[in-house]
């Protein structure tokens, strides 16, 4: 088994990282403090690329691999592109993009894929519901099918993009009687009459990015917007979900990374009882603890990728556990990176107080820790029996 980067891997690393160090983490802490949404950094990863990697090139995209994906990912955080740019890039780019990729009809891809692979236009998927979010199979929103319409009608919560997008990826409910078979995708676009976005929402972390409720009262949609067969919604969002447990993490390594590295020289520089910091023992534990988590949480993610790029469907188990990982074993180290700094790790002028803030999602979005325990338990318990 070949765990290193090809040169080219490694040379395409080396170049979105120096790209996001110059074009787009200058945009990062200022968007980060005002809880702002950088358009100026959007349209800079969407000239350079990086919000359609995996499209094919027909749609605008670069025909990349899931790996790539992950490989870009990992260099934007550790370039220095803040958690919430990143958000909306992943929920626009796999949650919206890939699931209208691999379930749009040609006329949909056409309309959508290379709008939302420029940036001009931004998307977000709603699942997530007011009374439903671990339960994601109790959702309440209706879809009805009269004629060649459906009218929508529910709310949908914690939606990044929300407030932004152009189109979004709804999931509603065609047949209450069939339990996870009765929900289908739909693709709503931003202007459709009943459909409105909520205020945008103030966060602890991922603060650059936009999240608010979607408000669907008697929202008409012709038929052509049902996104795959009625029904198949929840194996849908299953397949964004393994974005969400994958890709989506990969900043996240990236800017752990960067962190060690920053905690490492700091640790050199900061002299406290006459020497470094970095010669007391109790500091080099926690550098070495980080170091460990980096190439443990990259491993990980990758593997999902690499699983999918093999041709390997919906890597249930291999995603829990990369999202697990990186988001239980990844706070804790993200608050010693803070700890390393002392009382300048608390002060918002160091990375170590945003990445501190950010990583807490990591436990939350896309399945909390708890809920991928449950899945890794009960596919043990499957295969055990
Ligand atoms: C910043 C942000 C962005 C988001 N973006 C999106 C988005 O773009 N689209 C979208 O659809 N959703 C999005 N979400 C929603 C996110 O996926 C949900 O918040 C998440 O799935 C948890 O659901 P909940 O918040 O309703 O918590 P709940 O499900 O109410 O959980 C509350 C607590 O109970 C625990 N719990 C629940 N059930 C169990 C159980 N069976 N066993 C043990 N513990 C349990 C949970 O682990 C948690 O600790 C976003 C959330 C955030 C915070």
């Amino acid at each position: 088994m070949d765990f290193a980067l090809t040169d080219e891997q490694k040379m395409f690393k080396e170049t979105v990282k120096k790209f996001t160090e110059e074009s787009i983490a200058p945009y990062c802490e200022e968007a980060d403090l005002k809880g702002e949404f950088s358009r100026e950094a959007w349209q800079q990863l969407g000239e350079f690329g990086l919000l359609s990697l995996h499209f094919p090139e027909e749609y605008g995209g670069q025909d990349s691999d899931a790996l790539t994906a992950c490989i870009a990912g990992e260099a934007l955080g550790e370039g220095g592109a803040d958690g919430g740019l990143v958000l909306a890039m992943g929920a626009h780019t796999y949650l919206c993009g890939d699931t209208i990729l691999n379930n749009g009809t040609a006329a949909q891809k056409e309309k959508y894929l290379p709008k939302l692979a420029s940036g001009e236009w931004i998307g977000c998927m709603g699942l997530t519901e007011p009374d439903a979010g671990s339960d994601a199979a109790a959702i309440s929103t209706t879809a009805v099918k009269e004629g060649d319409r459906y009218i929508l009608n529910g709310t949908k919560t914690f939606i990044t993009n929300g407030p932004l997008a152009e189109v979004a990826v709804i999931f509603a409910v065609t047949n209450k009687e069939a339990g996870h078979f009765g929900v289908s995708a739909f693709l709503v676009d931003k202007g459709t009459p009943g459909f409105e976005a909520g205020k945008k929402m103030n966060k602890l972390g991922v603060r650059s990015s936009t999240t608010s409720e979607l408000f669907m009262d008697e929202v008409e949609i012709p038929v052509e917007n049902l996104l795959g067969q009625e029904g198949t919604g929840f194996i849908i969002a299953l397949h964004a979900l393994e974005w969400d447990r994958s890709a989506l993490l990969a900043p996240f390594v990236g800017a752990m990374n960067r962190a060690l590295s920053d905690c490492a020289n700091y640790a050199i520089v900061r002299k406290q009882f006459g020497r470094s910091i970095a010669d007391f023992q109790a500091i080099q534990h926690k550098i070495a603890d980080m170091k460990v988590f980096v190439e443990a949480a990259r491993l990980l993610v990758y593997r999902v990728a690499w699983n999918k790029d093999q041709g390997k469907d919906l890597n249930h188990m291999e995603a829990s556990i990369a999202k697990l990982f990186v988001g239980d074993w990844g706070m804790p180290v993200a608050s010693e990176a803070v700890q390393i700094h002392g009382g300048y790790g608390f002060m918002h002028e160091y990375p170590v107080e945003r990445l501190f803030r950010d990583v807490k999602l990591a436990q939350i979005g896309g399945g909390t820790s708890e809920i991928q325990r449950m899945i890794i338990a009960r596919m043990l318990k499957e295969r055990a029996s």
